[in-house]
């Protein structure tokens, strides 16, 4: 039989049909994962900062409110752009599977009437369950702090005094008939400057803290049964806290307009 009279048992061409060795780099550089992935940092960095400004903008305009929508989109943004980046992990992953290395980088005839057979034999059945493995979504701790603190605003500005869902029984809030004390402890009144202790997170009033804690000082906290030693370098400022007090404030001057406008 000469080669011209050869038929392939099928003539159909294979279910995949593989790339010209000479054009994969080509392939690679215009979907080049990286760029997607930069892409997507940016704007995740992004919309980080963008929502840090108007938090922080907020908080420095004592006229302004918490707009809702604003954070809420802001949040669902961050999570679509988590999501993307999660899948491209996955692809990275299904790429890198030794597997898949083993198999995309083997030695292969061009795709011709004569070898079309020798490339319907080629079967590779682990690659669907390679695919559908699990890939781990864990958030850097970056995301994981700021997608928290977020979620955490979007719930204080609404129940100000409440305790947050995930909040743990030992957390250093101190709560009082269910509610959470937007009081420093030391002084009694209203939180102003909020400094939360990173070892114990006991939250006090900046000025009282400080008049307990003169700087290169160590000493144990003030909150009686606390056996943590604290320095000034332990201390941060607690920013939920502060939006605790603002929308707690705020809602406050709002029931008092409602009864003058009832009287
Ligand atoms: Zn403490």
């Amino acid at each position: 039989m000469s080669e011209s009279e050869y038929l392939p048992s099928k003539l159909s061409l294979p279910t995949y049909v593989p790339l010209q060795r000479t054009l994969v780099k080509e392939y690679e550089s215009l979907f080049q994962l990286r760029t997607t992935q930069n892409l997507l940092q940016q704007q995740k960095k992004q919309i980080t900062e963008h929502c840090d400004n108007y938090i922080n903008f907020v908080l420095d305009n004592d006229k302004l409110d918490f707009d809702e929508n604003i954070l809420t989109n802001c949040l669902n943004t961050f999570e679509n752009l988590v999501e993307s980046n999660n899948e491209i992990e996955k692809l990275k992953s299904i790429q890198d599977h030794p597997d898949i290395k083993k198999f995309a980088s083997r030695e292969e005839n061009d795709c011709k009437l004569e070898t079309l057979d020798s490339f319907h034999n080629i079967t590779n059945d682990q690659f669907p369950d390679i695919i559908k493995q699990k890939h781990t979504d864990a958030l850097v701790q970056a995301d994981f702090d700021f997608h928290k603190f977020l979620k955490n605003v979007l719930f204080v500005i609404k129940k100000p005094e409440d305790q947050l869902i995930e909040e743990e029984e030992d957390d250093g809030l101190a709560i009082s008939g269910g509610k959470v004390s937007l009081k420093d402890p030391l002084t009694l009144d209203y939180y102003r400057e909020p400094y939360k202790s990173l070892k114990c997170n006991h939250i006090f009033e900046k000025s009282s803290i400080l008049a307990n804690l003169r700087p290169n000082q160590i000493k144990q906290c003030p909150i009686e049964a606390c056996d943590s030693s604290l320095s000034i370098n332990d201390l941060v400022l607690d920013k939920l806290m502060v939006i605790r007090i603002r929308s707690f404030k705020r809602m406050e001057r709002k029931d008092d307009a409602d009864i003058e406008a009832v009287v």
